[in-house]
């Protein structure tokens, strides 16, 4: 039985560590603790110490969470997302971290508009050029982000990618600065439905490298929740 209170401490300590060697103050990093796998009792327990926000890649499995929690919570959807699935990932999700095409931008927005909301979402930005991955890619992405302009019932509010796996975190760094280098740019353009406020990038291995590249939403599974 992984003890999650104890994990959550830890990870705290990483936080405040990581914000300490680089001058920043760790109320400004939203840790979200991503529970894909695990069952509704384990966030409930998540949120018993002090966990705020949800992370989930699957949209059937977190609406059914999402049913048992409620909006205890704050949900992040964090996955590959189909056009099919938009409709249900609206009524539950506070932030939707993976748009990657203008098909599902517009989708988003269509369906937004209709049930009278304007959908807070996250451009997710393939930073590592690995083909198994989602994203729009790098050499694009400003490009990409500026053509949403005209979708008003969607607020971007910043970019997400998942950094390089491998047991060296450092090896990740460069995906971090890359993603940093691209909100910058993308703050001197002056979206009309957007402000490049967040950076979603870090895991359970390398979140101390993303909080030193600037991260402001990290997303941590194994780390709270144990092995999947
Ligand atoms: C699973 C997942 C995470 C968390 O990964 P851990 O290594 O378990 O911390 C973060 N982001 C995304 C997009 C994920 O799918």
């Amino acid at each position: 039985m992984m003890d999650i209170t104890e994990n959550i401490r830890a990870v705290k300590g990483r936080i405040e560590q990581a914000c300490e060697r680089t001058g920043r103050d760790p109320d400004g990093i939203t840790l979200v603790a991503v529970s894909k796998t695990f069952p509704a009792e384990r966030i409930i327990e998540a949120a018993e110490c002090g966990i705020t926000d949800i992370g989930e890649n699957r949209v059937q499995d977190a609406y059914d969470k999402y049913r048992v929690v409620s909006d205890r919570v704050r949900w992040h959807f964090i996955g590959h997302l189909q056009t099919n699935k938009v409709k249900k990932v609206l009524e539950f999700a506070d932030l939707i971290h993976s748009v990657d095409s203008r098909h599902l931008a517009e989708e988003i927005d269509r369906r937004a508009q209709a049930i009278g909301k304007t959908a807070e979402v996250l451009v997710e930005v393939n930073t590592t050029g690995e083909e198994s991955k989602f994203g729009v890619g790098p050499d694009e992405a400003v490009e990409f982000v500026k053509g949403l302009s005209d979708l008003r019932n969607i607020r971007i509010t910043g970019l997400m990618t998942i950094g390089i796996f491998s047991y060296n975190p450092e090896d990740a760094r460069e995906c971090y600065v890359r993603l940093r280098g691209l909100r910058d740019e993308l703050t001197e353009c002056d979206l009309p439905n957007g402000e490049m406020k967040y950076l979603s990038m870090g895991m359970s291995n390398d979140f101390e490298v993303a909080i030193e590249e600037g991260a402001n939403i990290i997303r941590v599974g194994t780390a709270i929740f144990g092995q999947r």
